[in-house]
């Protein structure tokens, strides 16, 4: 028996400081929630040196988680943890033709299954458009895995390591289409119960070190946004904007989310949310600016964990608390002392 993390994100190299300032969110938020639910308390340094402990009962506990860091340091947390049988995990996959059958089974049978993501092969069209993987997990009980070992699954360092700076056509249209066609016919039809480890199931990108760095000199930028049940039709709109703009991306993953919490900020709210990593590229800043537009229009918004592009006056629109959140800090720290290059951008 051992205790696993309530919330995980795609990688395990956070901390929980910065799990609670972006009220992270993983493979379980339909069922679990986000990570500031399963605080119990924080002790957070204020503007003027001193440390309080804030409990969920607090309005300042609920300004912090989600608050990117603005409304202090926090030193130290109590979480309650999932207990486990092992380390091990059992997995569901299925190869799904297309978005609106994907959306159908997730919306049907997500709650059946503590864990569910799906990854959508973007530059497929036509009536293949948002065909993807869709893997479910359950921790795996020591009944599944009596004949097996059931602990130290988790590694101590990545296997593969990526080159210092990658060819530019690395990630191309045609390498990535190449990639995302192998990798969805590499997925079985469909598959019960295979046993993996954590890394394999929750961590895949931390096996190899410097992934981001594939993406060559010029970068990438991820994009993660939310659209409520309501706004379906949105994430449609979006998977086809992407689909006909044609840039390459071998990462994009949909989860449906269950409903947010108290946090002003807290990015997450009951529908589905999609991330998604582009390359940089000179058409990306139209093609973003557009999608914002859907995504304000369905009454979404996005990730500011992942931002480095919104203005103002957009997250305005998508945050309909964020008064709230700005007269929190203004009570808190007046003289501004925690700021950041985001919070200045986007006069938070
Ligand atoms: C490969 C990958 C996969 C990811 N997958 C997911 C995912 O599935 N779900 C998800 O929600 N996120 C995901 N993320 C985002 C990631 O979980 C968050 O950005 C997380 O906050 C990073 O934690 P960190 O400790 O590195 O924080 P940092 O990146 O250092 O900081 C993030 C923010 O937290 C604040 N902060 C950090 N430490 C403290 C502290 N001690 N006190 C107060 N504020 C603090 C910083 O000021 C900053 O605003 C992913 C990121 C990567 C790289």
């Amino acid at each position: 028996m051992g205790y696993f993390v309530p919330v995980t994100p795609g990688t395990r190299y956070v901390s929980v400081g910065g799990a609670i300032a972006c009220d992270i969110h993983g493979k379980n938020h339909h069922l679990s929630g986000s990570f500031a639910q399963h605080v119990e308390s924080l002790d957070l340094i204020g503007p003027d040196g001193t440390t309080r402990t804030l409990g969920q009962d607090t309005d300042d506990f609920w300004l912090t988680a989600g608050g990117m860091g603005l409304t202090g340091i926090i030193t130290s947390a109590v979480l309650r943890l999932t207990p486990v049988e092992t380390s091990l995990m059992s997995v569901d996959t299925e190869r799904v033709p297309d978005l609106h059958t994907l959306m159908r089974r997730m919306r049907e049978s997500d709650d059946d299954h503590t864990y569910s993501v799906a990854w959508i092969d973007t530059l497929a069209s036509g009536r293949a458009l948002g065909r993807s993987v869709l893997t479910r997990g359950e921790h795996a009980s020591a009944q599944q895995v009596r004949h097996r070992r059931r602990g130290g699954a988790l590694p101590a360092e990545p296997r593969l390591t990526a080159p210092p700076y990658a060819p530019g056509w690395l990630i191309s249209r045609p390498t990535t289409k190449v990639f995302n066609e192998m990798w969805f016919r590499k997925a079985p039809a469909h598959r019960v119960g295979e046993i993996t480890d954590i890394p394999a199931f929750f961590h895949p990108l931390d096996g190899v070190a410097g992934w981001n760095r594939l993406y060559g000199r010029r970068g990438f930028v991820q994009y993660q946004f939310v659209v409520p049940d309501a706004g379906e039709q949105a994430m449609v709109e979006i998977v086809r904007r992407l689909a006909d703009a044609g840039h390459p991306s071998f990462l994009a993953v949909l989860k449906r989310f269950g409903p947010g919490n108290r946090a002003p900020l807290s990015f997450p709210m009951s529908g589905w949310t999609l991330a998604v990593d582009l390359p940089t590229h000179p058409g990306l800043r139209t093609l973003l600016a557009e999608l914002d537009r859907i995504v304000v229009a369905a009454a979404g918004r996005l990730y500011l964990a992942k931002d480095s592009r919104l203005d103002a006056e957009t997250l305005s629109a998508m945050y309909p608390r964020l008064d709230e959140f700005r007269a929190g800090l203004r009570r808190l720290d007046p003289d501004r002392v925690f700021r950041s290059d985001l919070a200045r951008r986007l006069d938070l």
